[in-house]
């Protein structure tokens, strides 16, 4: 759905379907010059990055493979609690393989660290990330981010596989919630 079908849900649009497309379109072209000739294992981390992944990796020339993995950070709500769990872990060995995260958004910065963290100790060949939305403002742990699709303010956005209390992912614009969503 896009944001103009239930228009009084949402404060205001950050990106349309179409900007995020493009956008996507310029980092997939960048991705693939920089893995020229080499085979990408990219991971998702579910539930935020599955259209990010969907749209990155068919706009890709590159050969790939996927694998998911599902962590917590977040409860239903809108602040970080602080605590990072595997939830499901990835099902392929990445020992020496050419890794590339995929991820919705850093807000702290504290998932993908942890991430990154533990998925180095499987002594893959290269680890890189690729996030859709980046917030600058608010990064605490200093995270090497290769591709970023939007950096965007401090503001609470859903849309585009980000969800609201698990509703909104199916959302092709990415916006900010009406108040009253948060207090209904
Ligand atoms: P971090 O660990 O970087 O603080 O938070 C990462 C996770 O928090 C993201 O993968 C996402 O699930 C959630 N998150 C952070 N900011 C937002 C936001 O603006 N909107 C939504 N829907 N989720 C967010
Ligand atoms: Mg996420
Ligand atoms: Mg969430």
């Amino acid at each position: 759905m896009r944001a103009s079908d239930i228009p009084g849900d949402f404060d205001h649009v950050l990106y349309t379907e179409e900007q995020v497309a493009s956008r996507i379109r310029e980092v997939a072209a960048q991705i693939d010059a920089d893995y020229a000739g080499r085979e990408i294992l990219m991971v998702g981390v579910l539930n935020g990055a599955v259209m990010t992944m969907a749209d990155l990796c068919r706009a890709m020339t590159s050969h790939m493979s996927m694998d998911w993995m599902a962590v917590s950070s977040y409860g239903a709500g809108t602040k970080s609690s602080g605590v990072v769990r595997i939830l499901k872990d990835l099902t392929k060995d990445i020992d020496g393989r050419d890794i590339l995260i995929v991820e919705d958004i850093i807000d702290t910065g504290l998932t993908l660290s942890y991430l990154v963290q533990n998925l180095r100790s499987r002594n893959p060949n290269s680890i890189e990330i690729m996030a859709m939305f980046r917030k600058p403002e608010v990064v605490t742990c200093p995270l090497d981010v290769k591709y970023v699709g939007f950096d965007i303010p401090n503001e609470f956005v859903v849309g585009y596989g980000l969800d609201y209390a698990d509703k909104y992912r199916n959302l092709t614009d990415v916006a900010t919630l009406a108040p009253h969503v948060y207090k209904s």
